[in-house]
């Protein structure tokens, strides 16, 4: 046994000799080599073709790049997370300082890097994050209830799955996984059957379909009420809705990734809602965020990288248009996103939307050649974080109750810090006594 054990050993010694001597020979010959072609300029031609790769697959991203912006079937979000992970790369010292600070891995890059530093208001409320994870929340809409205001609701999409309903302290009341839904909207005074209704309407991306609620009002719950599966012309992207004040006809716009906007009139069917197109006009590039004025019957509409547009809101309108504002020497950094109307008494009032690109909002004029009045963020708050990267907005002027006297402003938050993505609430007295810059 020990003999074995001795032979054995003995091998093997003489085994690494070998491999040892083997090794020195190599390694003397690629040394050799390293000379020779630092001698004869190698290194550097290889450094070249290195550079030229390099200079081929930055081609290659960037074609890639563009043919993902150019995909008309692709969320905005693959756009949007690279615009963060730069965001967060260029902030990368102080944002790491107040990631750890939080300890989340959702917190907004740091919005004090910014190109710009503005006026911030601040959250009261925020609702409960949306069940799904990701880029989720998107657009939110304001019901006021008829006879106790502080019972309204804020009704929120969560695109991933469906559309949420929360009360005036943020918590979910419902939650129907009824599809994609993406923007949502609503109107008093629609003649349902034999009662008067508020119709709550969201374009659902699953089957590219009208999806059409109302709200009831003991539960303050949504309950189906489409006549049938309504598809969309054009790929649904965005909507809203416009009630003419005089008439009361009620018409749901769908916006589009090609740019094309539909516009339909929902009508009473049995005591459900039917929908028949109307009109359909081309705005140009992406359109999503929309918003129409019942009043002054216009149809403003977010161009995401150009601007904002306003067109009448009439079927019979056509496409005679002003812009209101654009990005690129205007108030606006790209993607204009959701844009909504605070209505004042006498024709006046605000028009607010998402400048995106920046994390503020642009506040104009309702009336008139819709002037220019202000910009201001949602900050950091104390227990409530900002909204950063803002897609859907909504605002009402109507009095809430105690928590909200003189409306409110609701704003989707890309960057919740504490879980998924979720609507924040703020008083709309802290925004409208901003000073106009
Ligand atoms: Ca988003
Ligand atoms: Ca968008
Ligand atoms: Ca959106
Ligand atoms: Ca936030």
């Amino acid at each position: 046994m020990t003999k074995e054990n001795l032979g054995v050993k003995s091998w093997s010694t003489g085994r690494a000799a070998w491999v040892l001597v083997l090794f020195a020979f190599v390694l003397s010959l690629s040394l050799a080599a390293d000379k020779v072609s630092a001698h004869f300029g190698l290194s550097d031609l290889s450094a070249n073709q290195l550079d030229k790769k390099d200079k081929k697959d930055k081609k290659e991203k960037k074609d890639k790049k563009k043919s993902d912006d150019d995909d008309d079937d692709d969320d905005d979000d693959d756009g949007k997370d690279k615009k963060k992970e730069e965001k967060s790369a260029k902030s990368d010292s102080k944002a790491s300082v107040k990631t750890e600070s939080k300890a989340k891995t959702n917190a907004a890059p740091n919005v004090a890097l910014m190109a710009e530093k503005l006026e911030a208001v601040n959250a009261t409320i925020e609702t409960d994050p949306v069940p799904h994870g990701g880029d989720a929340a998107d657009d939110p809409a304001i019901w006021v209830h008829p006879q106790d205001p502080s019972k309204s609701t804020i009704i929120g999409t969560d695109k991933q799955g469906g559309l949420a309903v929360y009360d005036l302290n943020g918590k979910q009341i419902q939650y129907l996984a009824d599809g994609l839904m993406d923007n949502v909207d609503l109107r008093d005074g629609f003649k349902l059957g034999n009662e008067t209704a508020s119709i709550v309407a969201a374009g659902n991306r699953k089957d590219n379909s009208i999806a059409i609620y109302k709200v009831n009002p003991q539960t303050r719950q949504l309950e189906n009420v489409a006549a049938r599966a309504i598809k969309h012309g054009v790929t649904a992207y965005g909507m809203c809705l416009y009630r003419n004040a005089k008439v009361g006809k009620l018409y749901y716009f769908a916006t589009s990734k090609s740019g094309d906007v539909e516009q339909w009139e929902l009508f009473d069917s049995n005591g459900k809602v039917d929908a028949k197109q109307v009109r359909k006009f081309k705005v140009g590039s992406v359109v999503e965020g929309c918003v129409a004025d019942d009043e002054l019957g216009h149809f403003y509409v977010s161009e995401e990288a150009v601007g904002i547009w306003k067109y009448g809101a009439e079927p019979e309108a056509g496409d005679k248009r002003t812009q209101v504002d654009k990005v690129g020497g205007g108030n606006l950094v790209a993607d204009v996103e959701g844009l909504a109307i605070a209505y004042g008494a006498d024709g006046k009032g605000y028009l607010l939307v998402s400048s995106q690109g920046n994390y503020s909002y642009v506040v104009y004029r309702r009336e008139g050649n819709n002037e220019f009045v202000k910009r201001f963020r949602v900050g950091d708050g104390s227990g409530i974080d900002g909204a950063e990267e803002t897609d859907g907005i909504d605002v009402t002027t109507a009095n809430l109750g105690p928590a909200f006297p003189q409306g409110v402003f609701v704003a989707q938050d890309g960057f919740n810090d504490k879980g998924n993505q979720n609507f924040k609430l703020v008083p709309l007295q802290a925004i409208l006594k901003l000073g106009s810059e």
